[in-house]
């Protein structure tokens, strides 16, 4: 059967860590969207250059910041847009009703940004639980991609696409994995997920190494398209997902 393969990229902040509370771009005293519009741009080149459709998640936030440089509305006519939270918040640690509030203005201003609706959402640091997941269900959200973790349910009718931390791109990015074993360990559907400023600037915080970040990712594309795999939007390879979903 031929594998598919889903190319999620979460738009965000620069390198967002927490750090007493506050959220900020790692090594710097607040947030920083240089590399994350750097890395954006490349990556919708990359994308047409390889002909692979992809979904971008969107920080509420980062998408207003970015409204000025790029035409979003062009952006959603050519791939799938969701959300990746409001101000990349850690829905865990908030109680039902803040958590409603950040998912309902995620989706509304994400929506009226790129004139589409959004089915999907991606957690900001991986952390969800199931109320989130309810919540999103109840406002409109068909999946949730990028959650990892075991014991949750799934509502009826919402899907939720598991990615084992491992498979990530992030070691492939920083250069502690190449494309061919990063390919060996998907074994069957899959999302590969990464960040638009992974592409532009990384844990080292340096930027110098863009070019080889970006031939790593170049190089796995290529390689999982020559073995066979075909590429499909988050929100299509939700639809009849086996396996990880429940
Ligand atoms: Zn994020």
């Amino acid at each position: 059967m031929q594998v598919r393969i889903a190319f999620a990229v979460d738009v965000d902040p620069d390198y967002t860590v927490e750090e007493g509370g506050r959220r900020k771009t790692k090594g710097k005293t607040r947030l920083s969207f240089v590399h994350t519009k750097k890395g954006l741009a490349w990556l919708l080149e990359f994308l047409r250059e390889e002909r692979v459709p992809a979904t971008f998640f969107f920080e509420a936030r980062t998408a207003k910041k970015l409204s000025r440089d790029f035409n979003l509305r062009a952006i959603a006519k050519k791939y799938e847009i969701g959300c990746h939270g409001y101000e990349h918040e850690d829905l865990t640690a908030l109680s039902e009703k803040e958590k409603r509030k950040v998912v309902m203005k995620a989706r509304k201003t994400v929506a009226s940004l790129f004139g589409t609706t959004p089915a999907g959402w991606s957690s900001p640091y991986w952390k969800s639980d199931s109320s989130t997941r309810r919540i999103l269900r109840d406002c409109g959200f068909k999946y949730e991609a990028n959650v990892c973790g075991e014991t949750e349910e799934t509502a009826e009718g919402f899907v939720l696409l598991r990615t084992p931390k491992k498979c990530a791109l992030w070691a492939l990015m920083e250069g502690k994995r190449g494309a061919k074993e990063h390919a060996a360990l998907l074994k069957g559907d899959a999302v590969i997920a990464t960040h638009s400023w992974h592409t532009d600037y990384g844990e080292s915080g340096k930027a110098k190494d863009s070019a080889e970040r970006r031939m790593r990712l170049r190089e796995i594309v290529r390689l999982l398209k020559s073995g066979g795999a075909r590429f499909v939007t988050v929100g299509e390879l939700a639809k009849g997902f086996k396996g990880l979903a429940r």
